[in-house]
């Protein structure tokens, strides 16, 4: 990692001391409160809850912290983008997504933003700047994307979308803060889906929107106040211990995905693999270039449904599971999910296990799975 990622890694975990007098807990309290003590008139006090709220406080600031930005948490990293398109677009307006990110993402828009006379379109990551991007309202980009792990130019899609007057935000889930910050590149928001490597232990959905712009901090936040979608204090107090680990788990994660991809491409019975992080791989001059990491997600292809069920079913440190990012190693057979992908398509997120353990279950699934 960067110097000076290495500073907010380490300023992390002291952020809330410069508040502190005599007797404050060090770790963070949590505040279970729908109303709070306001006698008179007096106001910038927490009045009630759908509001504002201590304990969200502290995680916005942590976040904010990684983030060099102002951010608002949400209750679901879908809460978070739903946020971004409801508060900032209206009718007329025209949306481009990813044709190959998070399916949800493309499944709201077309159920609920087409209706309110929004135009949405789609493309393929890999080919993202092809056409340009006259006439959008907002651009929003998923890069690496999920589950392909395709890449796009960040700062060539902000520079690009800017010239033509429309917005840029980005979905910075499968990287967290400490892999990529796409506002440095340009950017004007990411999203994140927080209920991932962010807090990382699989108990919890959570999501923020992230930004340097005070109108669109405003226009979220108003947002959330009004519609009431906000996130639970225990929640938000979970995210918070998350993130005082997020990058001693990022870090050995994305450690073992380069290792353990490099095996995995070796193997006879693994075909299309794709990292990132790999010499070779379509990806990699890219994300040398914007990514600080290369991420802990590693797909590849099996030569059927049933040799990739089993090489999922059968591994004695693989959890199946959808979703990505959390302390056990997972993976999913994503057709199963309706991402059009080959039946045979395995997403596999690396999680905290040691190495080389991790490893030799893997390749003995594999080896009994056959090619
Ligand atoms: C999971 C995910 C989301 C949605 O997050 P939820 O917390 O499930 O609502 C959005 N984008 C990406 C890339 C995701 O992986």
């Amino acid at each position: 990692m960067s110097e000076t990622a290495n500073s907010r890694a380490a300023a992390l975990s002291h952020l809330r001391s410069h508040g502190f007098t005599s007797g404050d807990p060090i770790p963070l309290p949590l505040t279970m409160a729908s109303i709070f003590h306001t006698p008179g008139v007096e106001t910038g006090v927490d009045q009630y809850g759908r509001y504002d709220n201590p304990t969200w406080r502290a995680v916005e600031h942590v976040l904010g912290h990684l983030e060099d930005a102002q951010c608002v948490s949400f209750p679901s990293g879908m809460a978070a983008i739903s946020a971004v398109f409801f508060a900032l677009l209206k009718s007329g307006d025209r949306v481009l997504l990813p044709a190959d990110g998070y399916h949800a993402t493309r499944a709201m828009a077309e159920r609920f933003l087409k209706p309110l006379g929004i135009t949405c379109d789609s493309r393929p990551t890999p080919t993202f700047l092809d056409g340009g991007f006259e006439a959008y309202r907002l651009v929003f980009i998923e890069t690496p994307s999920n589950p392909r792990l395709d890449i796009c130019d960040i700062s060539a899609v902000a520079k690009a979308a800017h010239e033509q007057g429309a917005i840029l935000a980005v979905d910075n889930t499968t990287m967290t803060p400490f892999g990529q910050r796409p506002l440095d590149f340009g950017a004007d928001i990411v999203v994140s889906a927080d209920t991932k490597a962010v807090n990382g232990h699989s108990d919890v959905l959570f999501g923020h929107v992230a930004s340097r712009n005070a109108d669109i901090i405003a226009g979220v936040t108003d947002w959330r106040a009004m519609v009431g979608g906000i996130p639970g204090p225990f929640e938000a107090w979970l995210v918070h211990r998350g993130l005082e680990t997020l990058e001693v788990r990022f870090d050995r994660m994305c450690s073992s995905a380069e290792i353990i991809a490099r095996r995995l491409k070796e193997h006879h019975a693994v075909r299309g693999l794709r990292f990132p992080g790999l010499d070779g791989d379509l990806s990699h001059n890219l994300a040398r270039a914007q990514m600080d990491r290369f991420g802990f997600l590693i797909s590849f292809e099996l030569s059927s449904e049933e040799k990739a069920e089993d090489f999922i079913n059968n591994c004695q440190l693989i959890e199946a599971a959808t979703s990505f990012g959390g302390v056990h190693t997972s993976a999913e057979r994503r057709s199963k999910r309706g991402d059009a992908v080959p039946a045979g398509f395995v997403r596999l997120s690396v999680g905290c296990e040691p190495v080389e353990e991790l490893w030799r279950a893997i390749a003995e699934s594999l080896d009994r799975t056959g090619g």
